[in-house]
C-alpha cells in the first residue's frame, strides 16, 4: 500500500531538443553550433563571425548589400504568375502562389534593381528563395529577359545572383522554355560586348545551373555553396558509385574549374566592382545626374 498517491501524472520531459528562446533573437550556427545574436549576424551580412557559415539571404537583402547606399529602382514588380496549366499537386498551383505573395512580401522568385555597384550603374537580378523554392516559371524568365533587355538598352553591365532549386514544376514546359529564352538575351548581350557576372549561392540547382547561373563571363560562387544540376542520390543511384567529400560544393567546383572564383559574401561586392571595372565598365560620380560622355553623339 502506497503511503503517498500522486494525483497528477509526473510531468513528462520535453522531447524537444530545440530551447525555447524567443524566436528572432538568436540563431544556432548550423556551421559551428555556436548561439549568435541575431542583430550581430545582420551586421555582418548573415555570416556567422565565428565560422563564416553563409547563411541564406533574401532578394532584397541581397540587393541591399550589392548596390551602394542600399537603394535602387526595381523594375518589373508587377509581373504575376497567370497559372497556365491550371496546375494542382497536393493543392492547386493558385493557392501556392497566393501564399507565397503573401509571406515572402513579393510576386514571384525574382526582384529585379538597376542602381550602382561600387559607383559602376548596374542592373542586378536576385533570386527570392522562400518563394517556392526560388524556382524559375515564366515569370523569373521574362523579369530576367526583360532585365538583360534593359542592361542592353543603357549599355549597363549585368549581375545575377543566383538561388533557386530549378525550374518550377507547376508550370511544365513553358519553365523549361525560359532557359532558352534567358539564354539567348544573354548571347545578344554578349553581342552587345556588355558583361554578365553570374553569382551562386546556396542552392544553385536544376534548370538554373543548366543555364544561365553558368554562362556568366565571371561565375562567382559563395563558399561552400550546394550547386549542382540533379542531386547527389540520383547521380549515385545512376552512376552507381559513392560520391566523393564535398561534392557539388563550391570548393570543389572550383578545384574541378566548373567555377571561377569562391568569393566571401562580405567581399563580393568589392570582387565584382573590380571585375566589372576590369571588363570596361566605368562608374559614375553623382546618383541622380548622369554625365553624357563627351563628344559622342547620340
Ligand atoms: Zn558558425
Amino acid at each position: 500500500m502506497a503511503w503517498f498517491k500522486k494525483a497528477r501524472k509526473p510531468m513528462a520531459a520535453s522531447t524537444e531538443k530545440a530551447s525555447r528562446v524567443p524566436e528572432g533573437l538568436w540563431v544556432k550556427c548550423p556551421g559551428c553550433s555556436q548561439i549568435i545574436y541575431n542583430k550581430d549576424l545582420a551586421t555582418n551580412q548573415n555570416v556567422c563571425p565565428k565560422c563564416a557559415h553563409h547563411f541564406r539571404i533574401g532578394a532584397a537583402e541581397r540587393l541591399r548589400t550589392l548596390l551602394d547606399d542600399g537603394a535602387w529602382t526595381e523594375h518589373d514588380p508587377g509581373l504575376i504568375s497567370t497559372d497556365p496549366l491550371e496546375f494542382t499537386d497536393t493543392r492547386p498551383y493558385k493557392d501556392r502562389l497566393r501564399t507565397s505573395i503573401e509571406t515572402t512580401g513579393v510576386n514571384d522568385a525574382v526582384v529585379v534593381g538597376s542602381g550602382r555597384l561600387d559607383g559602376i550603374p548596374t542592373i542586378v537580378a536576385a533570386m527570392e528563395y522562400t518563394f517556392i523554392g526560388g524556382s524559375m516559371g515564366v515569370v523569373v524568365g521574362e523579369k530576367i529577359t526583360r532585365a538583360i533587355e534593359r542592361a542592353i538598352e543603357t549599355r549597363t553591365p549585368v549581375v545575377i545572383v543566383c538561388c533557386s532549386g530549378g525550374a518550377r514544376m507547376m508550370e511544365g514546359a513553358l519553365s523549361l522554355m525560359q532557359m532558352a529564352k534567358i539564354c539567348g538575351a544573354l548571347a545578344r548581350l554578349d553581342r552587345a560586348r556588355l558583361p554578365y557576372v553570374s553569382v551562386l549561392t546556396d542552392p544553385t540547382t536544376g534548370g538554373v545551373t543548366a543555364s544561365f547561373a553558368m554562362l556568366g563571363d565571371l561565375n562567382i560562387a559563395e563558399p561552400k555553396a550546394l550547386i549542382g544540376f540533379a542531386g547527389p542520390r540520383v547521380i549515385e543511384q545512376t552512376i552507381r558509385q559513392k560520391l566523393p567529400d564535398g561534392f557539388q560544393r563550391s570548393e570543389f567546383l572550383l578545384d574541378k574549374g566548373m567555377v571561377d572564383m569562391v568569393v566571401d559574401r562580405r567581399e563580393l561586392k568589392a570582387v565584382i566592382g573590380s571585375a566589372l571595372r576590369f571588363m570596361g565598365a566605368a562608374p559614375v560620380a553623382a546618383p541622380a545626374a548622369t554625365p553624357a560622355a563627351v563628344g559622342q553623339e547620340s
